[in-house]
Formats: structure tokens, C-alpha cells, sequence
């Protein structure tokens, strides 16, 4: 069974959370990256292997 998780658009890290009431105001539902500062209402989701692919893939990119 696929496992989708939230991933970061920009540095694809999965540690997002939701950002509730900043400053007081009531907005449109936001996510923050806890990875890179990324906020914003839309965060990709991917099911946990092809995540681990692009990692894999990234580690070759840089090792
Ligand atoms: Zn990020």
C-alpha cells in the first residue's frame, strides 16, 4: 500500500508541518519546510519509495 507523504517543492524534505494563524490572522492553509523555511499553500506529495528514489538519485548527483 503507497505511504504518501508531503514533500517541500523546493528542497524536497518531508519535514513539513502546517502553519496555523500566523500573526493572528486567519488565512488560507499554509505549510512550512521545517527543512529549508518554504512556506506556502501548495507542498507536492509523493509516495515514500519514489521520495527514496530521488534521494538516491540526488546522492549520486552529489557524493
Ligand atoms: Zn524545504
Amino acid at each position: 500500500m503507497p505511504k504518501n507523504v508531503r514533500v517541500c517543492p523546493k528542497c524536497r524534505s518531508h519535514r513539513v508541518r502546517y502553519l496555523t494563524n500566523i500573526a493572528g490572522w486567519l488565512g488560507p492553509r499554509k505549510f512550512i519546510c521545517d527543512e529549508c523555511g518554504h512556506i506556502g499553500p501548495f507542498f507536492i506529495e509523493l509516495d515514500l519509495d519514489e521520495l527514496k528514489k530521488q534521494r538516491e538519485e540526488k546522492t549520486n548527483d552529489q557524493p
